[in-house]
């Protein structure tokens, strides 16, 4: 089997949110399974120059019905694994300061960048000779994949994933003569979302089989309260949808093996948790001291994310005795809202606005406490982590928050807001200080969420499969 993986962010080479973790670890998972998989992403500003890569494809020319552009190809390794990152270096497009656009918004040419992503991975896999069996595609940036395979007699069997389905990559129907799609041609029905061109929305309609990232996530955007508009095309689809949940990789994530720590432990000898959590309170301003719980939230600060919710219980959670450190950047009200809220309880609320892969690792190791309100969780990396670093989640039951965090007895791993009301909020964090103020409680509770097994062993079998029913429904037309 041979799989072309092709994604907008591949972590460590840019890296805006979880889609980068995934796509820096499934395919590792999945090469081990025996599966010939390849990864693709842009060449972003942030991805290795040339001097560290190879070059095998010194001039790649990608054709449109309309116009032809040259780019390059340049090769390196997921780091730690010999699966091969293909870099497509086209500077005009790609060599930007973010990956997607500025201050939250998307590049005004994000519809061109992506359809000529989506046609020189298809172009790359051609030039290579590599003629993968199966395309797995990511996201909306890489929307317009499975329609042009759909569209084109030797197309291959597609399967696409929702990381997120709030990101639609949805623009005026006038972009259709930028993309190089003539409004007369078959791939307008498929692409056009009544007034709109919606990548997304191309995706679903013509994806051999979709998946997205955890099982409660893949019920809950078939509803309209969920769906984001499109739940009806979710529902024609819903025969070929299926959940799999993430993993994370356990040998980065790994505390007892973590030279970027100030101290390492494990779920055996919870040591050195004490030291990462004095260097945290030290690093970042608050009281140094061992017996307070200390919360925290690492997330990207926008709307989806609930953190406003928390800002309204957050002076009432610090007035028992509790510390909080956020680490995030995004939204400028939610920026100067947590600034403001620092500022009023100092020694006792921390704020780094910031985008910092080391920080975020120490508030993960030296927290008590991960705070997670989401209006809505696809699947949730921050939790994972948080639980293989001993940090209790405090999390809104909903997507892959809900499949991965427990209150109930004796698999407890969490604790878990029904409604992100601030009222249900605040009562899910006084759960958790109260059971942190009883130590008999609290080690048990750390050391099972520690031996949860998030690894990706299982949902990399799950893909593998995935890929396999893709080639059955593509080959029975
Ligand atoms: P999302 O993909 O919606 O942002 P996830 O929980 O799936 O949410 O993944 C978030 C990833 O981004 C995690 O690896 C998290 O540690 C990382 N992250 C988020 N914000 C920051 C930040 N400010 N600095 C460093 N890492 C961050």
């Amino acid at each position: 089997m041979k799989v072309l993986y092709v994604s907008n962010e591949v972590a460590p080479f840019a890296k805006v949110g979880g889609l980068a973790d995934v796509a820096g670890s499934l395919p590792q998972a999945v090469a081990r399974r025996g599966v010939d998989i390849r990864v693709v992403m842009p060449l972003h500003r942030s991805c290795p120059a040339i001097e560290q890569c190879s070059v095998p494809l010194p001039c790649l020319s990608v054709q449109t019905p309309y116009r032809a552009l040259v780019a390059s190809v340049l090769q390196s390794t997921l780091p730690g694994s010999d699966v091969p990152v293909y870099f497509i270096k086209y500077d005009p497009f790609f060599d930007r300061p973010d990956p997607y656009g500025e201050g939250g918004t998307d590049y005004p040419d994000s519809p061109q960048r992506y359809a000529f992503f989506a046609r020189a991975a298809l172009a790359l896999d051609h030039a290579l000779g590599f003629r993968a069996n199966v395309i797995h595609a990511n996201d909306w940036p890489t929307g317009l994949l499975p329609t042009f395979q759909r569209l084109n007699p030797h197309g291959r069997p597609t399967v696409f994933t929702i990381h997120n389905l709030g990101y639609q990559g949805s623009f005026p129907l006038t972009v259709a003569r930028d993309i190089d799609i003539d409004p007369t041609s078959p791939a307008m029905p498929l692409v056009q979302l009544g007034a709109r061109i919606n990548y997304m929305a191309a995706a679903i309609r013509s994806a051999s089989v979709i998946s997205t990232v955890s099982e409660r996530y893949a019920t809950e955007i078939q509803s309209s309260g969920s769906g984001h508009g499109i739940d009806d095309l979710l529902r024609d689809r819903a025969g070929d949808l299926h959940g799999i949940l993430n993993g994370i990789d356990r040998d980065d994530w790994d505390p007892s093996d973590a030279p970027r720590l100030p101290a390492a432990f494990s779920a055996d000898d919870l040591d050195g948790k004490a030291r990462c959590k004095a260097e945290l309170q030290r690093l970042v301003g608050l009281d140094v001291n061992p017996r307070i719980p200390l919360a925290v939230a690492v997330s990207r600060l926008v709307h989806q994310k609930g953190l406003d919710v928390l800002a309204e219980v957050l002076p009432r959670a610090v007035g028992r005795p509790m510390q909080f450190a956020l680490l995030g950047t995004g939204d400028e009200k939610l920026e100067r809202l947590y600034r403001a809220l620092a500022q009023a309880n100092p020694g006792r609320v921390a704020v780094s606005i910031a985008y910092d892969e080391d920080l975020a690792r120490l508030h993960y190791a030296g927290a008590d406490i991960f705070l997670m309100p989401s209006r809505y969780e696809p699947c949730g990396l921050s939790q994972l982590i948080a639980m293989a670093c001993g940090t209790v989640p405090v999390v809104h039951s909903t997507g892959g928050l809900a499949d991965t965090v427990s209150e109930a007895p004796p698999d407890q791993t969490g604790f878990v807001c029904h409604y992100l009301t601030p009222q249900d909020l605040l009562s899910a964090i006084t759960r958790a200080v109260q059971a942190y103020e009883t130590p008999d409680r609290w080690r048990p509770l750390m050391v099972r969420a520690m031996r949860q097994d998030h690894s990706w062993t299982k949902s990399a079998r799950e893909y593998v499969a995935l890929y396999e029913q893709a080639r059955r429904k593509h080959a029975g037309g």
